[in-house]
């Protein structure tokens, strides 16, 4: 027979040597969808009781107690599946399982952040002018400024008196509870302003919070800033604070909706906040429910990563790293040996690609709703500056580690060559001489007040993570 009158099975051969990008729902069984579905009702409650560091951390060490996780003690002794937390200064959380390994031949990290673009307030917050009482604000992290103006705020954060007594506000988060806004300017005397670039048509200084509008009551004179002073006075009775007490706070407002499903077929999460509480809270999840694992496992939730990772609650400082030695010390091993052989899940959103947008994205090497966990080799920007590129070995080992366990995944980068880029903590932890690779769940709307992320690869964020952590 001549070669040309072979038949060829071109269905087998491209399942043999092609990829296959096909939507992720389409591939799963329903069971694991209704996994999927059910493992995100767990998520939105997560993502609507903790929308700070601090509220994250708060959450993060009630559901790990729930499991039996206790404050890690350096001087008490370990054994295999013995489970503990650190907890630094309220903003970043460190969560360990003891492997039957214990560090000797590494550990294995997944490290999220739980800090997110918001307005933190200003040292001196508080001023009236023309009548109405507002807030100064600084903007922390990449935002559009337009897209805070003219939505529902809500306050949350400490205020800390001279006394060194504090006090936790949460407000405008339940029914009832008043909230608080950004005015814009009306569309009809907005000529000139809709003639600005995007990026310049809301001045960071205009980001000022209306808090209130009425002057106080039964004041015997007609002194100045009455509004004020009635805000004042509802803060000191309700909180017991005066305005001196603001340069010792950290008050932040953030969106004041509730987590939502979106679409007719409910596949997706509405929120603030899910870059990144979508890794914190699968990162968090898998060390809750991983089996007694080989190497020891931590889950790091990391603080200040929207702001380049600096300062003792961010992973660019040493509080990971002297965790991971106090652990290799206990073991009697060096730790630089530790972390030599340690390997790292950075666990962090990818942007999802959005078809309204095509021509910010190389449509072949983006990742998509649905398709899975996202992984990225490398982040960065402009020539891969600024960023970790995980090792072919490093990237070869987990994907075998997903496909062995079921785990959907991709991989992809974050948007066309040039179109712009960003980063995550994964340089910081390669830089200690450990193994990293981006993984995190795929984003629409990314640093938006509401951002738009799948059920699916939500899930299968958790599921590779804790693959991760049981595997040898
Ligand atoms: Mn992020
Ligand atoms: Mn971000």
């Amino acid at each position: 027979m001549s070669k040309k009158d072979e038949k060829v099975d071109v269905k087998a051969l491209q399942e043999k040597l092609t990829v296959d990008r096909k939507n992720g729902a389409a591939k799963l069984d329903a069971s694991v969808i209704k996994k999927a579905d059910k493992f995100c009702e767990g998520y939105k409650d997560f993502l609507a009781h903790a929308k700070t560091e601090r509220e994250a951390v708060t959450e993060a060490i009630r559901i790990a107690e729930e499991a039996g996780f206790v404050p890690y003690d350096p001087m008490a002794t370990y054994k295999a599946g013995d489970r503990v937390y650190v907890n630094n200064r309220g903003k970043a959380i460190m969560l360990a399982v003891i492997g039957t390994e214990g560090t000797r031949q590494g550990v294995h990290i997944a490290a999220a952040h739980i800090d997110n673009p918001r307005l933190d307030l200003k040292p001196h917050p508080v001023f009236e002018k023309d009548g109405l009482a507002q807030f100064k604000t600084h903007y922390y992290g990449g935002i559009k400024k337009y897209q805070w103006t003219a939505i529902p705020l809500s306050m949350h954060g400490r205020i800390c008196r001279k006394d060194g007594s504090f006090v936790d506000i949460t407000l405008g988060e339940k029914p009832g509870e008043p909230q608080f806004t950004v005015t814009d300017l009306l569309v009809h005397l907005a000529r000139e302003q809709l003639k600005k670039p995007l990026g310049a048509s809301i001045e960071g200084e205009k980001l000022n919070i209306l808090i209130g509008s009425r002057p106080l009551e039964g004041a015997d004179e007609d002194g100045k800033d009455l509004v004020k002073l009635n805000v004042l006075n509802i803060l000191n009775e309700k909180f017991g604070i005066t305005e001196e007490d603001f340069v010792s706070a950290d008050i932040a407002f953030v969106p004041a909706a509730a987590p939502v499903d979106i679409g007719f077929d409910r596949s997706m999460v509405g929120s603030y906040g899910q870059d990144d509480r979508s890794c914190a809270y699968a990162a968090l999840m898998a060390v809750v429910k991983a089996k007694t694992p080989y190497r020891t496992i931590v889950t790091v939730l990391a603080d200040r990563e929207e702001i380049g990772s600096d300062g003792n609650t961010g992973l660019n400082s040493s509080f990971m790293r002297y965790f991971i030695e106090d652990l290799a010390e206990a073991d009697g091993v060096a730790p630089r040996h530790v972390l030599s052989r340690s390997r790292c899940l950075s666990a962090d959103v990818t942007a999802a690609y959005d078809p309204n947008y095509p021509e910010v994205y190389e449509a072949m090497n983006s990742t998509y709703l649905n398709g899975g966990v996202g992984m990225s080799k490398y982040t960065g920007a402009g020539g891969k500056s600024g960023t970790n590129e995980a090792s072919a070995e490093f990237v070869s080992e987990i994907r075998r580690i997903f496909d062995e366990n079921d785990v959907l995944w991709q991989i992809g980068e974050l948007g066309a060559v040039d179109a712009g880029g960003g980063g995550t903590v994964a340089m910081y932890i390669a830089n200690l001489n450990v193994d990293v690779v981006d993984v995190g769940v795929p984003v629409l709307s990314m640093h938006a007040p509401f951002e738009v992320t799948s059920k699916i690869d939500e899930y299968m964020t958790y599921k590779g993570i804790k693959a991760f952590y049981e595997s040898k």
